[in-house]
């Protein structure tokens, strides 16, 4: 079996330079995190809020730490002192939420749209006309804490390489789509699609940010 680090230098060694590769810790301990940083990331990816800020507060402070889960919305304050990227924004009341969050902390937070691009109902994300809408309104020009800078999808769980690739190639459309439309707090540069059964697919597909867990940690253990 191959170690964290060596699991993570082989992705790395694959991946063309515009890609961010956020290592996906949720479930893991500590121990498994900081043998990832001292491999040299710092990026890492949690889906729980509390869990986040328990590893943030016991690890070294120079970690980026992207909320990649399911966000509720009183949650938010917990992890607006130090959250980098959220990925899972998918309503305009979170979005108000997170910019009062950050208000209160004195910062910018930035934000990616979750697109829904699966065809199964249980994925979260926002239509991509809903995203149009939500960024040309004027209640979002308002919010002068949060910055949309890309969007975030979830490919359907199948074993069907063209479902899922017409589902990336969605979502890198609706960003080149969104990408046209210019305010002050939306800046376009993040697609994050790709985890580690479908990230090489991704990429190719026009993702430059993937988020891969157990192809870095191993395989996680839910019952425990
Ligand atoms: C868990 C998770 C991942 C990583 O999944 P792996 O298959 O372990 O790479 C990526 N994105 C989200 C949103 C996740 O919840």
């Amino acid at each position: 079996m191959m170690s964290i680090r060596e699991n993570l230098n082989k992705i790395k060694s694959t991946l063309p330079e515009k890609v961010t590769l956020v290592a996906v810790s949720k479930t893991k301990p500590v121990s498994d995190l900081m043998e990832a940083y001292h491999g040299g990331q710092r990026i890492f990816g949690e889906n729980k809020i509390q869990e986040m800020v328990e590893k943030y507060e016991a690890m070294p402070k120079d970690i980026d730490w992207h909320m990649i889960g399911h966000v509720q919305s009183n949650k938010v304050k917990y992890m607006a002192s130090f959250v980098r990227l959220i990925h899972g924004v998918d309503n305009f009341k979170l979005l108000k939420e997170i910019n009062k969050q950050a208000k209160k902390n004195d910062r910018v937070i930035d934000c990616l749209l979750q697109i829904k691009i699966a065809e199964e109902d249980s994925k979260f994300g926002m239509s991509a006309a809903d995203a149009s809408k939500i960024i040309q309104s004027k209640e979002f020009s308002e919010l002068k804490h949060v910055k949309i800078v890309g969007v975030m999808g979830m490919a359907t769980f199948t074993d069907n390489q063209d479902q899922i690739k017409k589902e990336f190639r969605f979502l890198k459309y609706t960003f080149d789509e969104l990408k046209k439309l210019i305010t002050e707090n939306f800046e376009l540069q993040t697609i994050s699609m790709g985890m580690s059964g479908d990230y090489e697919l991704a990429i190719a597909c026009g993702s430059n940010m993937i988020r891969v867990g157990s192809s870095i940690f191993g395989d996680r253990n839910y019952t425990n």
